[in-house]
């Protein structure tokens, strides 16, 4: 039988993790990055090539079955490129949507879902107008090419605002309410051929700078996984999805408030590859490619620890008992993500307890 082939844009820790789990189901992954020592280049066949680059695009759809993407922010074009030759899943609607602050707001909003208060940012003269509509502290974000953090601005004054206006470069941007939320939460739901859905368990996060520390799932809580539930539902509905979708949210005055989207795998998911029955990539990777789509329940509680900056020693890693380590391979630098670790536990409590320790241990060798 011929093997699957997966063309997969983006070569970082996510299209690895992607081709990893293809390797079991026979599916071999071909990736496109522009640097000859990423992640996925060190696990699978990489071609070399900017993610911008049309022809790159079509060439890579022209050797695979399916075209799918590890970031979102690849332009339209190149996505249509690919089209031509093999289907891109998801397609470029959604990802479209989910690369402009601003469009992907509107599309909350058009959708029912909620969202924070925001207002549109084309120039210096719109900032009084967000002043004036919006309570402060407000944050302004860039529209496109913000992730972890990066592009955005805190503001408690209207100077302040203009400052941060100045700081991102004077880019269109959204500025936003600061919503004083409990905690955060995100929902991976995947979608396969034929509408065939399923969904993991909310998952909650803590962020540190804008950054994603640690997630902890499933957060047990019926009533708000239906209402991320009915959020995804509208949105693989209305985007004619295909593959692994993330929205996170902001779960606040008893309810959730979406802050964004990712259409693809996402790092509050990387807990399922050892705490759920299927991981979201192998989930991904079957919706991609119109197989039947994987159980997606948990495996008991799982606690996932970001390792950022600097890697703590191996060995003291390796020699703490039911720790699973995923090294991508990276090159040290402050803030970047070069890894990550997993536990699972069947008790919520003790999980808590062990996440602490380890994170206290990560967080000695990080500083
Ligand atoms: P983002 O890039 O939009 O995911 O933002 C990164 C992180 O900044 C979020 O996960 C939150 O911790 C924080 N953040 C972003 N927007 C808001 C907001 N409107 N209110 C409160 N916190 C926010």
């Amino acid at each position: 039988m011929k093997r699957a082939r997966v063309g997969i844009v983006g070569a970082g820790q996510l299209g690895r993790m992607l081709a990893l789990a293809g390797y079991p189901l026979g599916i071999e992954c071909i990736l496109l990055d522009r640097s000859g020592d990423s992640p996925g280049g060190q696990v699978a066949q990489l071609r070399l090539g900017a993610l911008d680059d049309a022809e790159a695009l079509a060439a890579l759809a022209k050797d695979v079955d399916a075209v799918t993407l590890e970031i979102e922010n690849v332009p339209v074009e190149a996505l249509e490129a690919a089209a031509r030759f093999a289907p891109v899943r998801p397609g470029a609607a959604a990802v479209a949507a989910a690369q402009d602050r601003l469009a992907e707001k509107r599309l909350f909003s058009e959708l029912g879902i909620a969202t924070a208060p925001f207002v549109e940012v084309g120039e210096r003269a719109a900032l009084r107008h967000a002043a004036a509509q919006l309570e402060w502290p407000i944050v302004l974000k860039a529209r496109r090419m913000g992730y972890d953090g990066r592009g955005q601005r805190v503001a408690r004054s209207a100077d302040e605002l203009e400052r941060a206006f100045t700081d991102l470069g004077e880019v269109p941007c959204i500025a936003e309410q600061w919503v004083r939320f409990e905690r955060e939460l995100s929902l991976i739901a995947v979608q396969g051929a034929d509408r065939e859905r399923v969904y993991y368990p909310l998952a909650e996060n803590e962020h540190e700078s804008g950054i994603l520390a640690a997630t902890t799932a499933p957060y047990d809580d019926p009533h708000l996984w239906d209402t991320a539930k009915r959020a995804l539902d509208a949105l693989l509905d209305r985007l004619d999805y295909r593959g692994v979708l993330t929205v996170e949210f902001f779960h606040a005055g008893g309810t959730l408030v979406a802050n964004e989207m990712a259409p693809r795998v996402h790092n509050s998911g990387h807990w399922t590859i050892e705490g759920a029955e299927t991981s979201q990539f192998e989930n991904h990777l079957r919706a991609v490619l119109g197989w039947p789509l994987g159980d997606a329940s948990p495996r008991g509680v799982a606690g996932m620890v970001n390792l950022l900056g600097r890697m703590p020693p191996r060995e003291r890693l390796l020699s703490i008992p039911g720790v699973h380590l995923h090294d991508y391979g990276k090159a040290p630098r402050p803030g970047r993500k070069l890894g990550h670790l997993t536990i699972v536990d069947t008790s919520r409590e003790q999980l808590l307890e062990r996440l602490r320790l380890l994170r206290s241990e990560v967080g000695a060798a990080e500083t």
